[in-house]
């Protein structure tokens, strides 16, 4: 059996990231979707296990010395980071594997991974990111003008990235995001023993 594709998502706060890949989840099961380790505390309604493992600073140094996590940054305050383990056997198990983290820790493991598949999520606007920050209601002003000069600032790697995807019609994304990943599958790279044998076969008819 093929092994599946490492996925990583990123995108602006405000994006719809979280949202996209819940949807994605429900709609197709051919994917994984990795649970990362955090120092930060549970937000209402959050379950350790289930958005994130949530570690002490302690927990969390120990994972990075036990070399247990693929990458992991450090953001606002806070560490965030990939367990390696259930990453390398859903991806034996041919599951194309999702890792939705912000974009330092993309960069590494495309890096350290380079067949990686990297994906931006973007609103359609940058006055549409500023809508929406504001009607979740969940930010003050101040918050609301950090994540957008944020935003700038990573605005700036995407060129790092493989394909940008819209967010404007939820359903219409997932759809691009599904058959953007599932087209990365017959990629010529991603193909050698296939076409290894087909020319070895040719070859002795
Ligand atoms: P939040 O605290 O809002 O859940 O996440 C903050 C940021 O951390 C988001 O951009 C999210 O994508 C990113 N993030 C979540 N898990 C990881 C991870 O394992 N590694 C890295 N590098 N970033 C992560």
């Amino acid at each position: 059996m093929n092994e599946g594709i490492l996925v990583v998502v990123s995108g602006f706060s405000g994006a719809g990231k979280g949202t996209l890949m819940k949807r994605l989840m429900d709609k197709y099961d051919n994917y994984a979707l990795s649970i990362s380790a955090t120092t930060r505390s549970p937000r209402q309604g959050e379950l350790d296990g289930r958005e994130y493992f949530f570690r002490t600073r302690e927990e969390f140094e120990g994972l990075i010395q036990g070399e247990q996590l693929i990458e992991y940054a450090e953001y606002v305050g806070n560490y965030y980071g990939t367990p390696k383990a259930y990453v390398q056997e859903q991806l034996k198990a041919g599951k194309d594997v999702i890792l939705e983290i912000e974009i330092q820790g993309a960069l590494k493991v495309k890096e350290k991974f380079p067949d990686t598949l990297l994906l931006f999520v973007t609103p359609p606007s940058g006055q549409e990111l500023k809508n929406r920050l504001e009607t979740r209601g969940t930010e003050d002003p101040k918050a609301i003008e950090n994540r957008l000069r944020r935003a700038g600032e990573e605005a700036k790697g995407i060129d790092g990235y493989d394909y940008v995807l819209v967010n404007d019609d939820l359903e219409t994304c997932v759809n691009v995001m599904h058959h953007v990943i599932q087209s990365e599958h017959y990629r010529i790279q991603r193909n050698p023993v296939f076409i290894q044998n087909i020319i070895r076969e040719l070859q002795s008819l």
